[in-house]
């Protein structure tokens, strides 16, 4: 059986820049809660497609992740979790995993427990909408559009929910997904290529760093968590806490990936890189790879 789907869940670009900055300078108390809400919200997204994938997989569904893109003459822009196409109708999935509990009222508004209105959550939800609905209708396929909030922290509820809403909490999810993924009746494998020439490489509101190598910590860093690695062998790079090794080349493609990430127009080269890796990877290694085409800057 195969199935449709259009890029893999990585982490958005602000994630990947503040957990460079966090392991190579440095982040402020605001910047640090926000890598840590990122990477708390990127954990729901995983799960959710743990769950979708099933489903996707059984009836060839079309599963578009975390689109963004322009709409309204191109003045505003968004982001879409999940789009999946199925039973002929596109749902838009919009997971959060918050660790509190929320409040919904009969007009389906979300509050925060204590009483305050949860407006952003108001607002991006038709924002969503609307955008979605547009961007149809722009590459001419207008049809229902269902948009659902997935609360996937099975730790924590929304109160107040009723049938009629357009929320789905964990122990609901599966059910919902059981009546209503199904088999399209028509071929929107086309569909993809014409969404992904929509698809914005960077945010308009992602910011792009001066990069002095002297300000930057060096080494080679843990993906999983940010500690410095040691480098255990001539060829081998390891992470104690997390038991997790890697080869040379590997870590040279984070040396390169974490500079991008600071700055994509930033001009490299293997010196820099060699420095940037403490002189622990020479440059004449790093030109080799890049000879061998199994890197590129
Ligand atoms: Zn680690």
């Amino acid at each position: 059986m195969w199935y449709i789907c259009s890029m893999t869940r990585k982490k958005s670009f602000l994630h990947s820049q503040l957990q460079v900055l966090f392991r190579r300078s440095h982040l402020d108390d605001e910047n640090r809660i926000k890598l840590e809400k990122l990477s708390f919200g990127l954990s729901g997204e995983q799960s959710f497609d743990q769950i979708i994938q099933t489903y996707v997989q059984t009836f060839n569904l079309i599963h578009v992740k975390d689109l963004l893109f322009k709409y309204d003459n191109g003045e505003k822009e968004i982001q879409i979790d999940n789009i999946v196409i199925s039973n002929d109708t596109c749902y838009i999935f919009e997971v959060k995993k918050y660790n509190f509990n929320i409040k919904i009222d009969e007009r389906g508004l979300f509050f925060y427990e204590e009483g305050k209105e949860f407006t952003s959550l108001n607002v991006q939800i038709e924002r969503q909408k609307g955008a979605i609905h547009e961007l149809l209708k722009d590459i001419g396929y207008p049809m229902t559009i269902k948009h659902y909030l997935v609360f996937i922290n099975p730790d924590r509820t929304v109160f107040g929910l009723q049938r009629e809403h357009s929320v789905l909490i964990h122990n609901t999810l599966h059910y919902f997904l059981d009546i209503h993924m199904r088999k399209n009746r028509e071929d929107y494998s086309y569909f993809i290529p014409l969404i992904d020439s929509r698809r914005l490489p960077f945010s308009k509101y992602d910011q792009f760093y001066d990069i002095k190598l002297k300000d930057l910590a060096k080494g080679i860093y843990c993906e999983t968590c940010n500690g410095r690695m040691q480098r255990v062998t001539q060829r081998t790079y390891h992470c104690e806490k997390c038991r997790i090794s890697i080869g040379t080349l590997e870590a040279v493609r984070q040396l390169i990936q974490d500079l991008k990430f600071l700055n994509p127009h930033f001009k490299l080269d293997s010196i820099i890189l060699s420095q940037l890796s403490e002189n622990e990877i020479s440059s004449a290694t790093i030109r080799k790879y890049r000879k061998e085409d199994k890197i590129r800057f």
